[in-house]
């Protein structure tokens, strides 16, 4: 006879990945760069929430400070809030995703890709999380660079600034980003000129790459038809797409084998989750 009975229970829900690494970039204190981050434990409920951030979503940028706050323990030795996450650079944005997608246990896998000589699909096996990651630089978050002989002062683009300048028209849109990142000089006010040309945005982005940590984006893969090499783009915020039909039919399982609650399933850790799934069927086969 099946009785409802709660699973055994998980520890808090909060507890600290064991796995603790440093931003790439991290945020400004009072003694430098804070760079550590924890996420919360790898349960049904984390993978749950970050599907309804990424349903609840605007945008990517949007999606991924709701995928981070669902996400996080710590940030920077702080229970991080919405400002915080949004005022990650782009660069730990993207690590941090990276990493999230390691978390959930989904890191490695095959990619796709399409030869561009010889237009013969073929797949490849990488783990993103082991790609290598660029360090900022000694000035970072800011970038000095001297423009039309004024000193200017700017500051690498963070989440904040990639959700404000999707509201602008896509052509203005650099501009528009770079008028956001100068830091004016309390005395001599802004030192941007009025009408900045092609040359002025180039010098400034890369004022700005100098500094910006950097995540690897690319690869570069070999063609098994052609032999010829590929660069081939791997998306840092995958982890976005994760499909949640196969966690909703193992809460479904489970629910309907042992009679536990949603949230109880949920909270249990992922390991143990799938170690329940492997008895229902082993059980399953002892018996069909
Ligand atoms: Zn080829």
């Amino acid at each position: 006879m099946r009785r409802s009975r709660s699973p055994p229970r998980p520890e808090a829900i909060l507890t600290v990945a064991a796995m603790l690494r440093q931003l790439p970039g991290g945020l400004p204190g009072d003694q430098g760069r804070r760079r550590s981050y924890a996420f919360r434990r790898a349960d049904g409920a984390l993978e749950m929430a970050l599907a309804d951030a990424v349903n609840e979503a605007g945008d990517t940028p949007d999606a991924v400070s709701r995928a981070l706050l669902a996400s996080l323990a710590e940030l920077a030795g702080e229970r991080p809030g919405r400002a915080a996450v949004d005022a990650l650079c782009v660069a730990d944005r993207q690590f941090l995703m990276r990493a999230l997608a390691a978390h959930l246990g989904h890191q490695g896998g095959w990619f796709d890709a399409t030869c561009m000589h010889c237009a013969s699909p073929f797949d490849f096996r990488l783990d993103p999380t082991g790609l290598p990651v660029k360090e900022a630089g000694d000035a970072f978050p800011l970038a000095r660079l001297v423009l039309d002989d004024k000193p200017l002062t700017l500051r690498v683009p963070c989440g904040a600034d990639q959700i404000r300048v999707l509201r602008e028209p896509v052509e203005q849109r650099r501009e528009a980003l770079l008028r956001g990142l100068e830091v004016p000089d309390p005395e001599s006010g802004s030192a941007l000129p009025d009408q900045l040309t092609q040359e002025h945005i180039a010098h400034c982005e890369a004022a700005l790459e100098a500094q910006a940590p950097e995540i690897t984006r690319e690869v570069a893969a070999c063609c098994p038809e052609c032999g010829q090499v590929n660069s081939v783009g791997i998306d840092p915020y995958a982890v976005l797409a994760h499909n949640p039909a196969g966690l909703l039919a193992e809460v479904h399982r489970l629910a309907w084998h042992y009679h536990w609650s949603e949230a109880d399933i949920l909270a249990l850790p992922r390991g143990r989750r799938k170690n329940y799934l492997a008895l229902i069927d082993a059980a399953r086969g002892m018996t069909g």
